[in-house]
């Protein structure tokens, strides 16, 4: 499940200051259905030793029957045989189905005490009424032993109830005053055992819940440092990375470069840009129109741009700086040189540039070279060719070459 989906699931989720149960417990639909799967995995998890505890229990009562009384086994074995392949029954659907492990429980509770309540009219033993004992302990491991939910215990424990009571009072040799004592047993165990599993579940909603809220704020939390984090390093007019965002950046490139971390790049290109005569457009069209001259003309490297480690920062005011890494002065000029004549090619009118009539640029590149290792020195380098190709008619590339010496490129 993305993040996405849990944040609509759990827009029915109460807003964490309030985490109330309705007294029937029963969450909004999906909720209650994430919580079934959930409380039907922890049940899971005991199923294997409350099995074998069972079949313990089972072994046990067939030893003492037979000790007690070995005419009786004749009869119960086969009964006995069902109790435990049910029961293994239930140990298989925890395993492999577990769709059907509540249902699967309450069978084997039904089963269990169906087979005690036959044993009981079937058996001719002084000591056959403790079968009809039995019908009370299956409601006791509903609830205790294989903890099947409240909707499943309630009806399954009422059953149980509702059979041996009309057994012992229609069927069996017991008298009134014998049947009423066993069955207010019965009644009394299916109380304490559903008023137990009503708080055990409350709780397990309860905890379900506030895990579930926790998760809903933590993950608003981090969606919203995720967006601070972004606006502390994004220039909000152009979306190009802001100069604090760009001072982080190619110093952790220049760095990782030096160290000659895995991936990192052996050169570094730093193109910085200004656009010509952007004050008289400024003051022809007005400054509102230079804001959307510079998003349009941020654009353009911004769609240029391709690896990881490339990005375009907001310098200053119509001032921009591309990195680039892994590139050498060669590759970065031929980037530079398509930059300039993609953004001449907008065709942004410009009427009082005096170097065309629509919004041009002139760039300055400088490269990572011997005692050029720092993103200040880098900078200032682009920022001398820039200089030149201001001084050269705008409009133009210039470069700091191998050797220290600025070199301007005709467009
Ligand atoms: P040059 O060709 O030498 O670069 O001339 P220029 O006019 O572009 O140079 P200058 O640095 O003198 O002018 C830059 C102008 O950019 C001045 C300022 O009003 C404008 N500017 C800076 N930031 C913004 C901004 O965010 N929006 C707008 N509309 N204008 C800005
Ligand atoms: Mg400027
Ligand atoms: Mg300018």
């Amino acid at each position: 499940m993305n993040s996405q989906q849990s944040l609509q699931e759990d827009q029915s989720l109460p807003n964490g200051r309030d985490l109330a149960l309705p007294w029937h417990l029963t969450l909004p639909a999906r909720l209650e259905s994430a919580f079934r799967e959930q409380f039907r995995d922890n049940a899971a998890r005991l199923i294997p030793a409350a099995t074998i505890l069972m079949l313990l229990v089972y072994v046990v009562a067939f030893a003492v029957e037979h000790h007690v009384a070995p005419e009786a086994t004749e009869i119960s074995w086969r009964p006995r045989l069902l109790a435990a392949m049910v029961t293994v029954g239930v140990l298989l659907a925890s395993r492999h189905a577990l769709r059907w492990l509540q249902p699967a429980v309450a069978g084997m509770a039904l089963v269990v005490a169906g087979i005690h309540l036959y044993l009981g009219l079937s058996v001719d033993h002084p000591l056959q009424d403790a079968y009809f004992y039995v019908p009370f302990l299956a409601i006791l491991l509903l609830g205790s032993l294989f903890r099947i939910q409240l909707y499943w215990a309630l009806p399954t424990s009422l059953a149980i109830l509702a059979a041996q009571a009309v057994i012992l009072f229609g069927a069996s040799h017991l008298s009134d005053a014998e049947a009423l004592v066993i069955t207010a047993f019965t009644a009394c165990a299916t109380v304490m055992s559903l008023f137990g599993q009503y708080f055990f579940e409350r709780l397990q909603r309860q905890h379900f819940l506030s895990d579930r809220v926790l998760h809903l704020h933590r993950s608003e939390l981090h969606a919203a440092n995720r967006s601070l984090e972004s606006q502390a390093t994004e220039d909000g007019l152009t979306g190009a990375v802001n100069r604090r965002g760009m001072d982080v950046r190619l110093s952790n490139l220049l760095h990782n470069m030096q160290h000659q971390a895995r991936g990192a790049p052996d050169s570094i290109a730093v193109l910085l840009f200004d656009i010509d005569y952007f004050k008289q457009y400024n003051d022809t069209y007005g400054h509102q129109a230079g804001d959307e001259c510079l998003k349009a003309v941020a654009e353009v490297p911004k769609a240029m741009v391709q690896r990881a480690t490339d990005f375009v920062a907001r310098y200053g005011g119509e001032e921009f700086v591309i990195v680039l890494g892994g590139t050498r002065l060669r590759d970065a000029l031929v980037f530079a040189e398509r930059m300039r004549a993609r953004i001449e090619r907008l065709g942004i009118p410009h009427r009082n540039s005096k170097s065309n009539n629509v919004v041009t640029i002139s760039i300055g590149v400088a490269c990572t070279a011997e005692g050029v290792d720092s993103a200040e020195r880098l900078i200032h380098l682009a920022d001398e060719a820039l200089y030149q190709a201001k001084g050269a008619g705008r409009n133009r590339v210039a470069c700091v070459d191998d050797d220290g010496s600025v070199r301007v490129l005709t467009p």
